[in-house]
């Protein structure tokens, strides 16, 4: 037989299909051992055919299988053949998409278990030989017992059993399971009218893909859980994306307490071990549930059911390395091959997702409202500038701190949200005006007063805090802007008495991190959560009746088409935290712009005023969903060798675009917002483009090598700076 072979190794001067000669055992979606060159190469086969085109005496042999069972599945196959064709990377790159990473470079292992049980037939046992006996009576009460218990119970005794042939050893793989401590408690709800409503719409709609837009307490998990349900009592399987797993341990311990071991978990802040172990799970068909973050979508499983994303406007959907796929166009290929439903949800779709919705291409659902008709919580937008007039110079409104004096009396929980974490944000020289920057990062660096240090936020270098300007020599060093360390700060002088949680990316490190923080709040043994971005993500806590927003613009004036539309998201988040239960929940959102027509949107919850106004705004500024923005980013160490490459890229864009000219909206070079990132300079060439243009002949354009110079394209991506 001949096994057509791609080898793992991602250079596009490889990426083509070599023949193998190889045994019957080996399988399409098989890793196998192959000799390369002069070396050793594993690699992926594709097919398996009878005859090679190559005569035969120039055909080598494949050393070994490293499988047993396929570690890529049929249609995973022809779905890595599909990535690379429409984000043109070397085949190796898709394929490594299936696969835990750890499993590739061979860092796991299985584990392995022996059991020991009595034999069907007992030989006669010497009555001196005690040991001996009391094991086999101990087996006749226990059962089948782990081989090291029994040795550790009855040393020697044990061995001897095992020649006499008294007792059966058997070696059982065994599975690591993670977040063993996360079991919840299972409530089945019956479903509401509205949520019935849902379900039945996306199974029966001749659409293959619904969104349900609802508002934030709407039920919309119910409604994924029913329908995953419904898939594995058909006998089939499922996918379950969500933006962070690790963000939502609630989410996850609702899913084990409904499904049990039927549900894997996939996500990077696992060990190797379990991660490689829940994989395995799915491809055995042990488990028929996929949960986890954007890389779940390519779970090793058939038979699929039905596919959920959750918050399906999350950025976390787009990959941010090679292939730079989208999370949606996966899963949509995964739907359509299947023949299953797609199911998006959120309280805030993005824009592009809403409109195709809107024009049909998509079932619509709508969710006005919360369970048990709860009401939404009502948002009081506070003027800080007139705060600051009156000479309040702390974080908190006059209006937040009385309404989270009367949360505190009353027993009840807030949540603060801001957007910056660290104690302040920027540090600068009154005398000069000089702001201290990483020496790696074209980045202003943040005080961090815990480790009292000055934090890259982009590389992470840590700096000591100076004692003066290193420009001017000034000494009056002014730290401004507030971050999560300095409101918690606050908090402490205005309510010693007040338990206080900060869940941010420095207090969160560790695997089980957020789920520690969540938890204790949870267990209401905090009163106040101060939080980053983290805190606005589907938490479901009953006892959260106040969320302050203490930075509502901070977002709003990013340099990005979608600045609009992201504040829009998190207010609407962060806001639907309050009220969830038992008392009416409010907000206090602070902003220096109160007459915003974003903020006034997302404090009425009118989303559909939000749209009718952003996508008219896309539509005359000519941006997504009505023509792609396209970036082509040159990056590297040495900035003259960056920007020659960067000139080589431009002028084949160039020829393009002149091509092309009435496809193109926008078409120039420059300097990515932050020049320099991780030592790395950085150049983008950007584009504004509808339907027609020619986007894969930039891709081609792109496909330029540079010894020392990486460039790569991004399609609408979520990230400009
Ligand atoms: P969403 O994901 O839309 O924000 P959730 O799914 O978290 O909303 O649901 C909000 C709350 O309502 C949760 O506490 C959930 O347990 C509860 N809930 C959901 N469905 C029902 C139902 N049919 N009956 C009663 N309570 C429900
Ligand atoms: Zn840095």
């Amino acid at each position: 037989m001949i096994a057509e072979v791609i080898v793992d190794i991602a250079h596009s001067d490889v990426d083509k299909i070599f023949d193998y000669v190889c045994g019957e055992n080996v399988k399409a979606g098989m890793r196998v051992a192959v000799p390369f060159g002069r070396s050793t190469a594993t690699g992926f086969v594709i097919r398996v055919k009878e005859t090679s085109a190559y005569p035969a005496e120039k055909l080598r042999k494949i050393y070994r299988a490293e499988d047993d069972v396929p570690a890529i599945n049929a249609e995973c196959l022809s779905l890595a053949e599909k990535i690379s064709a429409r984000y043109r990377c070397p085949m190796a790159l898709s394929l490594r998409l299936f696969l835990p990473a750890e499993m590739r470079k061979g860092q796991v292992s299985k584990n392995f278990r022996e059991f020991a049980r009595l034999s069907g037939e007992l030989p006669a046992i010497d009555p001196r030989a005690r040991a001996q006996l009391s094991c086999i009576a101990y087996l006749e009460e226990h059962g089948e017992t782990a081989l090291s218990e029994l040795r550790e119970k009855f040393s020697s005794a044990v061995n001897a059993l095992i020649k006499k042939g008294a007792l059966t050893v058997e070696k059982r793989r065994m599975m690591r399971v993670p977040y063993k401590s996360m079991e919840g408690e299972e409530e089945h709800h019956v479903l509401t009218p509205a949520q019935q409503a849902a379900v039945d719409t996306v199974r029966t709609t001749d659409r293959v893909v619904s969104l349900i837009h609802g508002v934030t307490g709407s039920g919309k998990t119910e409604i994924y859980l029913t329908l995953i349900a419904a898939a594995l009592k058909e006998g089939k399987t499922a996918i379950f994306l969500v933006p962070e797993i690790s963000l939502t341990p609630q989410m996850f311990s609702k899913l084990r307490a409904r499904f049990g071991a039927e549900v894997a978990i996939l996500h990077s802040g696992l060990s190797a071990g379990e991660k490689f172990d829940e994989w395995e799970r799915l491809r055995l068909g042990e488990a028929k549930i996929a949960v986890g973050a954007r890389s779940a979508v390519f779970a090793p499983i058939e038979n699929i059911g039905c596919i959920v994303i959750d918050e399906e406007h999350d950025g976390s959907y787009s990959s941010e390395s090679a292939p730079r796929y989208n999370t949606f166009d996966i899963a949509y290929l995964r739907a359509k091959y299947n023949r299953c439903k797609l199911v998006l949800g959120s309280a805030t779709p993005a824009v592009e997702t809403y409109r195709r919705a809107e024009r049909g291409e998509f079932a619509l659902i709508t969710l006005p409202d919360r369970i048990n008709a709860r009401p939404m919580p009502k948002v009081n937008i506070v003027d800080m500038r007139r705060e600051v007039r009156r000479g309040n110079a702390t974080p908190f409104s006059s209006a937040l701190r009385e309404k989270l004096k009367a949360c505190l009396d009353g027993g009840n929980q807030t949540i603060l949200f801001l957007n910056r974490r660290g104690y302040a944000q920027t540090v600068m020289c009154r005398d000069c005006g000089n702001v201290v920057k990483c020496k790696s990062c074209d980045v202003a660096l943040t005080y961090h007063s815990d480790e009292d240090c000055l934090k890259c936020h982009y590389c992470g270098a840590k700096y000591k805090p100076l004692p003066a300007c290193p420009v001017c020599g000034g000494t009056h060093i002014h730290y401004m802007g507030t971050g999560t360390q300095r409101v918690v700060g606050e908090l402490k002088k205005l309510f010693p008495a007040a338990r206080i949680l900060r869940m941010d990316v420095d207090t969160t490190s560790g695997k089980e991190g957020h789920y520690k923080i969540l938890k204790q709040f949870a267990d209401r043994k905090a009163d106040i959560l101060v939080g980053t971005q983290m805190v606005a993500k589907g938490h479901d806590f009953p006892f959260v009746t106040l969320v302050g927003i203490l930075d509502a613009d901070m977002s709003l004036h990013f340099p990005d088409y979608r600045s609009g539309e992201r504040t829009f998201q998190l207010i609407t988040q962060v806001a639907g935290r309050s009220g969830r239960a038992g008392a009416e929940g409010e907000v206090v959102l602070q902003t220096y712009d109160p007459e915003n027509y974003i903020l006034r949107f997302a404090a009425d919850y009118d989303y559909r005023g939000f749209y009718r106004h952003e996508i008219g705004m896309r539509e005359a500024m000519m941006y997504p969903p009505f023509v792609k923005v396209v970036r082509v980013m040159v990056t590297g160490e040495d900035d003259k060798e960056t920007l020659a490459a960067l000139r080589t890229v431009y002028e084949k864009l160039q020829k393009i675009y002149a091509a092309h000219e009435e496809d193109f909206l926008f078409f120039n070079r420059m300097h990515s917002p932050i020049k320099r990132i991780r030592d790395k300079f950085r150049y983008q060439v950007l584009m504004r483009m509808t339907e027609n243009a020619p986007l894969r002949e930039v891709y081609a354009a792109a496909e330029e090598k540079f010894k020392n110079v990486l460039v790569y394209v991004e399609e609408n991506p979520s990230n400009l700076s």
